[in-house]
């Protein structure tokens, strides 16, 4: 049988910034095998979403989210410039209306233990001086958030994993993992669905990055007790167009509302200068891209709250994403979940469950965290 030291399932950009920081870490002779189900790299989640290198001013202090979010956004910064991958320093405004004012002071008091110490305060001129077609009472203005080409980076990445002897194959579906004495043997089934065909192999250490397939890859890891395998909670974010010119220079997020996990349907300006409004959040119980129509009213409500110009014959259903969000049992949302074998009790597994929001401006610092863990 054949044998790799590593196996990593799933090339999304957690699973290909893991493959290029273990290649790096590791002597040329540790054979690193990446795996995707799809035709390529990155067709789910991350290509999927605002394309947004956040500088971390939201995510409870302490947390995984707070902690790799700065460390990767400052990783991901440093990358992009020496690999030209293209991104943007665009900085973003936080805006505020009357009645959340207050709210907005606890966002800047979060941000600041979070280390995240150049926000400004705008008030209502200041704002309208850099966006005269934003209404707000006051805002705050996040410097060090920026945009990056979410699939030039993935192309980067594993470029660099392959030069440094990545194997990556693609149209491979991992169906069932055995965990041995030694390490894993792993079933796969590859090619077109009809006429797939079974392969199995061995592995030494094993990363899931399934994404939001990352529970059901572990319910069929034979060995693993299913008790450590959080519940999912798929979480639709669908997006509209804006079919006009870019009315903003910046982002521009609301303030998150109250009692839910996003951000607000915020204002997102991509490299080519198109603007974007989303993500809003709907449940869902199984993977589905489709946007609804339907939903542009409430669109057209909760943007016409910072941008009352806004012309609804502008907005267009765009392209969703799926967050797979973790809730504990008394409904708060999760942090990100990266899962050893103190917590599993399974020599060489690791897993990642939750990659939600701010996993791509995370990714390469959890590539390194991983890698760190598997020394
Ligand atoms: C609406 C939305 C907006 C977001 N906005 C931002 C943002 O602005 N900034 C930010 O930092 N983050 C953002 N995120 C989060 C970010 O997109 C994710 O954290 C990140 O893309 C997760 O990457 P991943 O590699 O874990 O998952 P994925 O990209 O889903 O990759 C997992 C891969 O595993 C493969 N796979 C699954 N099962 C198997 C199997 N059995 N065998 C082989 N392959 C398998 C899948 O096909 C997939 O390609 C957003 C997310 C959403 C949904």
């Amino acid at each position: 049988m054949d044998h790799f030291d590593l196996c990593i399932v799933g090339a999304g950009v957690i699973g290909i910034a893991a493959a290029e920081a273990m290649a790096r870490s590791k002597p040329p002779s540790y054979s690193i095998l990446l795996l995707e189900q799809n035709s390529g790299f990155g067709q789910e989640t991350s290509s999927r979403n605002s394309e947004v290198i956040h500088a971390g001013l939201y995510y409870q202090q302490g947390s995984l989210k707070a902690r790799l979010c700065t460390e990767g956004s400052a990783l991901l910064y440093d990358y992009c410039r020496q690999y030209n991958v293209a991104h943007r320093r665009v900085g973003k405004f936080i805006v505020a209306q009357e009645s959340e004012l207050d709210a907005l002071q606890a966002l800047a008091a979060r941000a600041r233990d979070n280390g995240v110490l150049d926000l400004r305060w705008c008030d209502r001129k200041a704002l309208q001086e850099k966006e005269p077609l934003v209404e707000a009472s006051a805002a705050l203005f996040s410097p060090n958030t920026g945009i990056v080409d979410s699939h030039a980076l993935m192309q980067s990445l594993l470029t660099q994993a392959q030069l440094a002897g990545v194997e990556f194959v693609c149209r491979t579906r991992v169906e069932r993992v055995l965990c041995g004495a030694h390490g894993f043997e792993i079933h796969t089934l590859s090619g077109e669905p009809d006429k797939a065909e079974a392969f199995r192999f061995h592995c030494g250490a094993l990363i899931n990055a399934a994404g939001l397939e990352s529970q059901a890859l572990a319910a069929r890891i034979d060995g693993l007790n299913s008790a450590h395998i959080p519940s999912l909670a798929l979480s639709k974010g669908n997006y509209f167009k804006l079919n006009a010119r870019a009315p903003f220079k910046h982002l521009i997020y609301p303030m998150p509302a109250p009692q839910t996990s996003g951000l607000g349907i915020h204002a997102c300006i991509d490299l080519g200068g198109a603007v974007r409004f989303g993500p809003d959040i709907e449940a869902i119980e199984t993977v589905d891209y489709k946007v609804d129509v339907r939903r542009k009213a409430q669109f057209v409500e909760a943007i016409r709250r910072y941008y009352p110009a806004l012309d609804p014959a502008q907005l267009e259903p765009d392209y969703a994403g799926v967050r797979p969000k973790l809730y504990s049992a008394q409904g708060q949302a999760m942090d990100f979940v990266l899962q050893t074998d103190d917590v599993h009790g399974v020599p060489g597994l690791l897993q990642l469950f939750g990659i939600e929001s701010p996993g791509l401006t995370a990714s390469l610092a959890i590539g390194k965290t991983i890698a760190q863990h598997l020394a």
